[in-house]
């Protein structure tokens, strides 16, 4: 998919300069980080820190639940990064996971000739100085053993799906599951990306979660349309914006070679509609191209009837780090709250990193205490909470609405008197007193009412 496609229309109110603000506040508030920042930083990868590292944990989480742990026809595994070579032979992707790439002649940057919206080079804007396109393979390649040659070459995975195909017939023969059953994978892949960039969106190593579904021939176009709803409905449950989410069916030109049918779920970043999880009819043509490799049998023998086959698959696609940068777009929001302007990320609450903030009020008078056996307990009930009595309280609240913290419970002169604390809302700013005793259920409640 290109990434120059149209410019985002006035529609989609986002601040001025959000990327940057974007970036500007995760390498702040410890969301994500470039990779060996110290080095000067190495190209399109990046580090996570303490509260990314919760919000992808609870994406993930989120995702593993709705495709495996709420369904009893999807199994999940694990496969390694590294596989047999002769994987990427058979799903063709060393003949042809291939991007063509261009050099400028006069700068010799390199560039995706199909990202490019003219002749001109966007490094040094000299015009028709763009050598003719060769095809580049993305994948990583390394040695496995001691010796460093041909024969032993390996690829890091550029996607996960293909650690399922392999592992079809184990997870048919170890599991009780019958046609139609999925099987799910979250994971790192990795791409050698000539053109990456906007943050986290196009890096070179990122984490998918990805489910192949397997079907009877015939039954393929239904499934496919279960699952593309499916997906849909679970990307909204997370607080997407509807009106920045769309499909896009991809034409007969668009279509992957092993493709029948796919439909991007696309999201209007700041820098224009963009896919973030592809749902593709992927035939029977991994498993025929496994089978014919390897040799092995990867037919599906119906038990009742006898019949053979070998089955059609729906994939679900999804990167994690991607979805991650549009719930960050998505949440984002900048506004005037009481004279005074705050940014708040207005994550789902079952996403966000930390579910509550606990201040004393002031740090004397038994509060910090009372404070502290609070976030104790709260913690001891697995809940993510920060502890904080440095500064006014209003400028607590600002930094916990950047994190995206949804509660913010404060212990003042009337807790040490009748037990109560007040907690308040980041959306509405909404306060209500609450029993220090309810807390935790009050707290439970309100999580759970959010749809978690
Ligand atoms: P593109 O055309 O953008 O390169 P693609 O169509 O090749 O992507 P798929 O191979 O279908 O992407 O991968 C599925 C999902 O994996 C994408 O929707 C995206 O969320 C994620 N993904 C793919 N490449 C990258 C990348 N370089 N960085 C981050 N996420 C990626």
């Amino acid at each position: 998919m290109s990434d120059t496609n149209e410019a985002p229309s006035a529609a989609q109110d986002y601040p001025a300069d959000l990327m940057d603000k974007l970036v500007s506040l995760c390498k702040r508030r410890g969301f994500i980080f470039q990779s060996s920042e110290i080095y000067g930083g190495v190209g399109a990868v990046y580090d996570y820190g303490p509260l990314g590292v919760e919000l992808k944990q609870n994406v993930r989480a989120s995702w593993w639940e709705e495709m495996v742990h709420r369904r009893d026809d999807v199994e999940g595994v694990d496969a390694g990064i590294l596989m047999h070579p002769d994987v990427w032979v058979a799903s063709g992707h060393v003949e042809g996971f291939t991007d063509p790439l261009v050099e400028c002649r006069n700068c010799h940057r390199r560039f995706r000739e199909d990202l490019l919206e003219s002749d001109q080079c966007p490094s040094c804007g000299m015009k028709e100085q763009f050598t003719e396109a060769r095809q580049f393979n993305l994948m990583f390649k390394t040695f496995m053993g001691a010796v460093e040659d041909s024969t032993s070459v390996v690829y890091l995975r550029p996607e996960t799906a293909q650690g399922i195909f392999v592992n079809f017939r184990n997870v048919l023969d170890s599991s009780r599951q019958k046609i139609p059953f999925g099987i799910a994978q979250v994971g790192k892949a990795f791409r050698n990306e000539i053109t990456p960039g906007n943050f986290t969106f196009r890096t070179r190593e990122f984490e998918q979660m990805e489910m192949q579904f397997f079907v009877e021939p015939g039954t393929d176009e239904e499934w496919f349309e279960t699952w593309r709803d499916r997906r849909v409905a679970w990307v909204k449950s997370l607080g997407i914006r509807e009106d920045r989410l769309r499909l896009h069916p991809h034409g007969p030109d668009e279509l992957a070679h092993y493709a029948k049918d796919a439909v991007d779920l696309e999201y209007l970043l700041p820098f224009g509609w963009k896919e973030f999880e592809g749902i593709h009819n992927r035939t029977d043509f991994d498993l025929t191209a496994h089978q014919e490799k390897s040799g092995k049998k990867l037919e599906y023998v119906e038990a009742h009837s006898g019949k053979r086959f070998v089955p059609y698959v729906i994939e679900t696609s999804i990167g994690l780090d991607r979805l991650v940068l549009v719930l960050l777009a998505n949440a984002y929001h900048e506004e005037e709250v009481e004279g005074e302007s705050r940014v708040v990320l207005r994550l789902h609450p079952k996403l966000a990193p930390i579910k509550a903030a606990v201040f004393p009020l002031v740090k004397k008078d038994g509060m910090p205490e009372i404070a502290r056996e609070i976030e104790e307990d709260l913690r001891r009930s697995s809940m993510t909470v920060f502890y904080d009595e440095s500064g006014s309280i209003g400028r607590r609240y600002r930094r916990q609405d950047e994190a995206g913290t949804p509660f913010c419970i404060t212990v003042d002169g009337q807790t040490v008197e009748d037990g109560t604390v007040t907690v308040r809302d980041r959306d509405t700013l909404e306060q209500v007193r609450v029993p220090t005793s309810e807390l935790r259920a009050h707290l439970r409640e309100r999580l759970a009412g959010a749809g978690s």
